[in-house]
């Protein structure tokens, strides 16, 4: 069983429009339109079993909006999603207590988009207030593509949030991007060992030499399958994680039991 724990949609409105803004600011190419049924479809040609769709808040207006969208489709067709808030939420425990309430298993942090550093106070209460009612935090990590100029989640600060938040946070954090998009080498100094869950988003087709590197340090207990579709590939990601050889106990963590753990179902 495969579990893509990081993918996204967006609605089909404004999909094509919002694939052709980010395909232009960030020099990425898409790899399938964006819907829920692009999706669902591209997981079927590409032996997914199951995705978990990252939505980015990147005004508080759309708080609402998102969460009821998530909390409405979570679970249904194969497919989980995680709840959004900004770091400007006007009301952090309200939006929370939604979240929660709504059986979604966690929140998504993207600092890039929300114009903040992921040690700020306003994220690091954020997160609190998540981790108080039992949420995982899922956080952008590294350089984005569209803002290469400014790294706004940095393996510091990742230390710096763990310090905060100790006795709290330790193995409900997960970074994207296996820490640190573009940064491995900071990556495999600063944060492998660390009690965190990093997924694979994004990297693999990168730097695949250091992702298997920072995988193998970092342990598999800690490591869950992701793609960033549709900016990548599901089908040639699983392929990659298969080339490292980390063999089957290894492997079975990585694309779905550690997932499991964290959407709290047992699916296979
Ligand atoms: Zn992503």
């Amino acid at each position: 069983m495969i579990i893509d724990f990081h993918t996204h949609t967006f609605p089909n409105k404004i999909a094509a429009r919002t694939i052709a803004y980010l395909t232009e600011k960030g020099g990425i190419q898409p790899y399938r339109e964006g819907t829920l049924s692009s999706l669902t479809d591209n997981m079927q040609r590409s032996g997914i079993d199951y995705s978990v769709v990252l939505p980015v808040v990147t005004a508080p207006k759309q708080e609402k909006t998102i969460n009821r969208v998530s909390a409405e489709n979570n679970g249904k067709n194969h497919v989980f999603f995680a709840g959004g808030i900004h770091p400007d939420s006007e009301d952090v425990e309200g939006t929370l207590d939604t979240i929660k309430a709504s059986g979604l298993f966690g929140i998504k942090l993207h600092p890039d988009y929300q114009g903040v550093h992921f040690d700020d106070p306003r994220c690091v209460r954020i997160m609190r207030e998540a981790l108080r009612r039992g949420l995982y935090i899922i956080t952008h990590a590294g350089y984005d593509v569209a803002y290469r100029d400014h790294v706004h989640c940095t393996p510091d600060m990742v230390l710096h949030v763990l310090d905060e938040l100790k006795g709290e946070i330790e193995n409900k954090l997960i970074l994207a991007h296996l820490g640190g998009y573009d940064m491995p080498d900071e990556v495999l100094q600063k944060l492998v060992g660390k009690p965190v869950y990093m997924d694979t988003a994004a990297v693999l087709r990168l730097y695949p030499e250091k992702c298997r590197e920072i995988i193998l340090r970092h342990g598999a207990d800690k490591i869950l399958f992701a793609s960033d579709s549709p900016w990548d590939s599901q089908s040639e990601y699983v392929q990659f994680i298969k080339r490292f050889q980390l063999g089957k106990e290894a492997e079975e963590k990585i694309f779905c039991r550690n997932a499991e753990k964290i959407l709290g179902v047992k699916l296979g």
